[in-house]
């Protein structure tokens, strides 16, 4: 692979004649069902195909439809206590067979997992921020994945203290445009992250947190919630296309799927 951004196979997701693509990502980050619901029917009624990486069995990802890819979102801090890398993933492969790319839970990731994912047949990790980065790219590893970086996350645009105002957020230059979001952020519209952390202080296991209750902390302002879509129709307006990090991957790999 030559190391010319325009001679890589990527290269037609690099937006190097201006801006051309965009992907959109999720962490599921043990959402409850509803929280995911709603970003999901968000982001389909906005025609928004979405990489999501999902933490757990969840109903509307195991039956997703077809402006959904669903990757594995493991937290490696707390499973790897109990079982391997490759028994981590496994876990998850169980419930998603059809996954092909990971993003570790707070981007906890090293070689051993690179070379167990790549051992279970999974084609790339996007563990890795490279925040606002212009010129962000791909590459593949000695293990055969190929690895990404995001450029924008929710959770990050909150923590950075940024105005909620989605022009912010550079999609003109080149490179990769790797966005992030989260439902729980999405469903309760935070403008800062002690936002989601009050609203989720009370439950140690936060899939099964009531909608009665959690949907109290939903803010009926501007936020974070807002600034995404705001971030999506900016770039429906600049004629980007939306595409699902599984293609980019395959581009890489120049993976060609049986018809
Ligand atoms: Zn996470």
């Amino acid at each position: 692979m030559t190391t010319q951004a325009s001679g890589s196979p990527v290269s037609s997701f690099y937006n190097l004649s201006g801006p051309e693509v965009v992907f959109v990502t999720a962490d599921i980050d043990w959402a409850p069902d509803y929280a995911v619901e709603f970003m999901l029917a968000k982001l389909e009624e906005l025609h928004v195909p979405a990489t999501v990486f999902a933490t757990h069995r969840q109903r509307s990802l195991v039956d997703a439809g077809a402006l959904v890819r669903v990757g594995l979102h493991p937290d490696p801090t707390r499973a790897l206590a109990h079982t391997t890398a490759t028994g981590m993933l496994q876990n998850l492969l169980d419930i998603y067979p059809e996954a092909v790319g990971l993003r570790c839970h707070r981007n906890f990731f090293g070689q051993n997992i690179a070379e167990s994912a790549a051992a279970v047949g999974l084609r790339y990790d996007a563990s890795h921020v490279s925040w606002q980065l212009p010129w962000a790219q791909a590459f593949v590893d000695q293990f055969g994945l190929v690895r990404f970086s995001y450029t924008w996350e929710d959770g990050l645009h909150c923590d950075f203290g940024l105005p909620l105002d989605s022009d912010v957020v550079d999609l003109e230059t080149p490179g990769l445009k790797v966005l992030n979001i989260h439902p729980l952020l999405f469903f309760l519209n935070c403008v800062t992250d002690d936002d989601r952390r009050a609203a989720v202080r009370s439950y140690s296991d936060l899939t099964s947190a009531p909608y009665s209750e959690l949907s109290q902390h939903v803010r009926h302002g501007w936020g974070i919630r807002d600034v995404t879509i705001s971030l999506i129709e900016r770039a429906r307006r600049m004629n980007m296309r939306f595409a699902f990090l599984d293609d980019a991957a395959d581009a890489a790999l120049n993976v060609t799927e049986a018809l």
